[in-house]
């Protein structure tokens, strides 16, 4: 893969293709300042289209948001223009203020303020539920 100009950064690779977008919302990477590209439809040998995000910045990621949406990225951390660190991201046991619960009885409803935590229940069928109410989350 090609790192091209990032020195100091993170390049988020394997994306699902059409993804792409989400993620750089999720992230918030929309506030940041520094250079970012996303790039749609590269070609992949493995899943055939993917789409590639780079960010030129030495930001952190909520790797268990960036798993919940698109298990299966890996996301490449690049110090002084080399490769420093490439990780695999899977499906997380544990997601906090990613997704919201729906259930206007559930506590998070009344107490604004409390983060929202889903675990992973089945990894089968991939279902997250509320820790609070056990509300199942709403299919992507
Ligand atoms: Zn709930």
């Amino acid at each position: 893969m090609h790192i091209d100009s990032i020195k100091n950064g993170i390049v988020i690779d394997h994306i699902t293709a059409g993804k792409g977008m989400q993620i750089y919302k999720l992230l918030g990477l929309d506030k940041l300042d520094c250079s970012i590209a996303i790039i749609k439809n590269v070609h992949s040998r493995k899943l055939g289209k993917k789409d590639i995000i780079k960010v030129d910045s030495d930001i952190s990621v909520d790797i268990a948001a960036l798993g919940y949406i698109d298990p299966g990225v890996t996301v490449n951390i690049i110090k002084d223009g080399a490769l420093v660190d490439k990780k695999n991201i899977s499906l997380p046991e544990r997601i906090e203020n990613v997704i919201f619960c729906k259930n206007p009885r559930c506590i998070t409803s009344t107490e604004q303020e409390l983060t929202h935590i889903f675990r992973l229940t089945d990894k089968e069928s991939k279902t997250y539920r509320c820790i609070y109410c056990e509300t199942k989350a709403e299919t992507k």
